[in-house]
């Protein structure tokens, strides 16, 4: 009996499949009753030949750690999470593009939506690394969004009195601003300080 599908992705002690099936190989072991179980976070191989069941780990964090601060571009927003990718840590751009998620305000339970827009640039900390998947935060005064996008045409949007304002197409949106200076956002994006 097969539990995950190959490739599937399994969490620490998680029944992978029983050991009649396949044996247990890299990052497994047996548990009670001859089911295989995995011993880290990552995806499900399957060796057919061989008749071994391997988890190959989710590549190691050592580059993100907790409290960090991350630049990240967002991709999809819904009510109670977003989907972003981090292309800085620590204003050092990363050779590989992350994917994180951002965690919703527990004290505020604000709907996302009101908060960040897909193309937009924030600026979040890292606040947990369970299972190898990246949760961030955004609720700090210093953090949050830094180059919000408008939602209908694409282009900055920019601020007028308490909204944020399209001066392309006037569409006004909400956001959850972060309380930085251009000179901070321009190290960011440079990954190091401006000279003079
Ligand atoms: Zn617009």
């Amino acid at each position: 009996m097969v539990y995950v599908e190959d490739g599937g992705f399994v969490t620490p002690g998680q029944p992978i499949c029983v050991a009649e099936e396949y044996y247990p190989g890299l990052n497994t072991k047996i548990f009670r009753d001859n089911v295989v179980i995995s011993t880290k976070a990552g995806f499900v191989n399957y060796d057919r030949s061989k008749r071994i069941v391997n988890i190959k780990p989710v590549k190691s964090l050592k580059d993100i750690n907790l409290g960090d601060r991350v630049l990240a571009e967002v991709k999809d927003v819904q009510e109670k999470i977003a989907i972003v990718e981090i292309l800085a840590v620590n204003m050092k751009p990363l050779k590989h593009k992350r994917t994180a998620v951002i965690l919703p305000n527990i004290k505020t339970k604000q709907d996302l939506t009101e908060c960040i827009g897909v193309g937009d640039l924030v600026i979040a900390e890292v606040v947990t690394l369970f299972s190898g998947v990246i949760g961030l935060s955004i609720w700090k005064n210093e953090l949050g969004s830094v180059l919000p996008i408008c939602s209908k045409c694409g282009r900055p949007l920019r601020r007028k009195d308490k909204t944020l304002i399209c001066f392309k197409c006037g569409n006004k949106e909400k956001r959850k601003l972060a309380y930085i200076g251009v000179a901070s956002l321009d190290k960011w994006l440079l990954g190091k300080s401006l000279p003079g």
